[in-house]
């Protein structure tokens, strides 16, 4: 194998490195966003389950309210009755206590209804708020470990920027100013290892001249732009 060869090979390990590693520094904050998402909505979830148990309980107070204003009523007519004047009022008023007792025994049981559901949804806002304690930890959690992370992988990059640099000498000229194009644009992938006579990024055969090229230490782009290295033991 030429020199040449072991030096693009070099330089295209190096450069999928700096890559990963790159990745892995911004994957950090895309993730700490992500959990921060999670918490946000659990947190809207848990407005909104507060703010049904907050009318579930007014409701369940306006009934008692209702109940209790019904009993006055009822007490009211009693004593009514009492002072009825004629057969005919006291069969009104009969009938109106009749009436209201009913009622209120419908209350009460709504009342009942209304109490299960405050039960239920006060369930439930606990429920939210473990999942928004939960996902809380988790988001800072992730967030110190990526800013633990952060200072080690800068300076893993800075050392591979320094590496890449040197294992870039290799080329020069014409070569070297298409590889900075294709390394700006693709990073890694700006090289493309062959597998026998294919390019393994556009998976066209090359020429046998170009393969021949390749052997001799030659550099070599592919029609599909990328240059091209020989990975080891091809
Ligand atoms: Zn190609």
């Amino acid at each position: 194998m030429t020199d040449m060869n072991v030096g693009l090979r070099n330089l295209h390990g190096l450069l999928s490195k700096l890559g990963e590693v790159r990745e892995e520094l911004a994957r950090g904050p895309r993730q700490v966003k992500a959990r921060e998402a999670l918490m946000q909505k659990a947190e809207a979830e848990l407005a909104s389950k507060r703010e049904a148990l907050k009318q579930a309980k007014a409701s369940a107070d306006r009934k008692a309210l209702d109940l209790k204003t019904n009993e006055g009523k009822i007490a009211g007519l009693r004593a009514k009755l009492n002072a009825a004047s004629s057969n005919k009022e006291f069969d009104i008023i009969k009938g109106q206590i009749e009436a209201d007792t009913v009622a209120n025994s419908v209350l009460e049981d709504e009342i009942l209804e209304a109490l299960e559901t405050v039960d239920r949804m006060q369930i439930a806002v606990g429920e939210a708020e473990q999942q928004v304690t939960q996902t809380r930890e988790e988001r800072d959690k992730r967030a110190k470990e990526v800013a633990a992370a952060e200072a080690g992988l800068k300076s893993q990059i800075s050392e591979l920027e320094v590496k890449v640099k040197d294992a870039e000498k290799i080329l020069s000229g014409d070569a070297a100013a298409n590889y900075r194009r294709l390394v700006d644009a693709y990073g890694a992938d700006a090289l493309a290892a062959v597998d026998g006579t294919i390019c393994t990024n556009c998976y066209v055969a090359i020429t046998p001249q170009m393969r021949v090229g390749l052997n001799s230490g030659k550099v070599i782009f592919c029609n599909c732009s990328r240059l091209l290295f020989v990975p080891e033991g091809k």
